[in-house]
């Protein structure tokens, strides 16, 4: 989960806990208002923009004709069980109140993001919830590989549940343990009985070979991946916050927010004179 970064990367400073990050070091000074303005753009259009929810439905559109195509014509591994893998936030459930807080009121106002998590509140993304009910009711296994903490367990199984997503138990939430980077393992440990016929994710760390990867390098690895997109593995867009923003700052969450701007800023390419 999730941030923004300064709303990213301060924010993830002030909240550890949302994504795969380590616990950080107090930033060493407080990012001023206009600072976390400059996400106002991305939450206004995440929340507002009738494009951001198409996309949703696009993606899981595709999703069931992959579906569809791969259990009719039984294009995957007959010796183990068919089964999908979700993000959670920002894939299946929409945090954006949180991030409108932040881009309002600064850090964790009224709630941090644990207190946000605690409350069970976030609302589903669409197209979710009908793709999820029908793969269930094809016998798909359904597993939820969030990077929310595992202490937050009961709470978003709670969230979750609320919102009658299917397969919504502690066997099928798998969220990160302490110390773990990422999602790898978890989803080994899926495809130790499992055929994973899907994956889908906001953040390219919701798929095999991303993880750790500079700005450019997970530009080229998409390219490189080019016939997977749509195929096995769906996106969804996050303009909020995501690897893609921490990337541009080497993954370094020590960085204090002047710095932080000065490599947004760095990384626009422009017209040249
Ligand atoms: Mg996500």
């Amino acid at each position: 989960m999730k941030k923004i970064v300064l709303t990213s990367m301060m924010t993830v400073l002030f909240t550890a806990g949302m994504t795969n990050c380590v616990k950080a070091e107090p930033a060493k000074n407080e990012p001023p208002a206009h600072f976390y303005e400059q996400n106002t753009m991305s939450t206004l259009w995440f929340q507002q923009a009738g494009e951001a929810k198409a996309l949703y439905y696009q993606g899981y559109n595709i999703g069931k004709m992959r579906l569809d195509e791969l259990l009719n014509n039984k294009q995957y591994n007959q010796a183990l069980k068919p089964a999908i893998v979700l993000d959670l936030d920002e894939t299946v459930i929409d945090n954006s109140p949180y991030q409108a807080s932040l881009v309002l009121n600064g850090k964790g106002n009224p709630l941090d993001w644990s207190e946000w998590i605690e409350r069970a509140e976030a609302k589903l993304l669409p197209g979710a919830i009908d793709f999820l009910r029908y793969a269930d009711s094809r016998n798909v296994e359904i597993f939820y590989i969030s990077n929310r903490n595992e202490t937050h367990k009961a709470a978003t199984i709670k969230n979750l549940q609320k919102l009658g997503i299917p397969q919504a138990d502690k066997a099928h939430v798998l969220l990160k343990q302490e110390k773990e980077h990422g999602k790898e393992a978890r989803r080994q440990a899926v495809a130790k009985a499992h055929d994973i016929l899907l994956l889908f994710g906001d953040n390219l760390g919701d798929f095999h070979g991303f993880d750790g990867v500079d700005a450019a390098g997970r530009r080229t690895a998409v390219d490189k991946h080019r016939n997977e997109f749509g195929k096995k593995l769906i996106v969804f867009p996050n303009p909020m916050y995501g690897d893609w923003e921490e990337a541009l700052y080497q993954f370094d969450r020590k960085k204090s927010w002047k710095e932080i701007n000065k490599l947004r800023k760095q990384h626009l390419q422009s017209i040249s004179k």
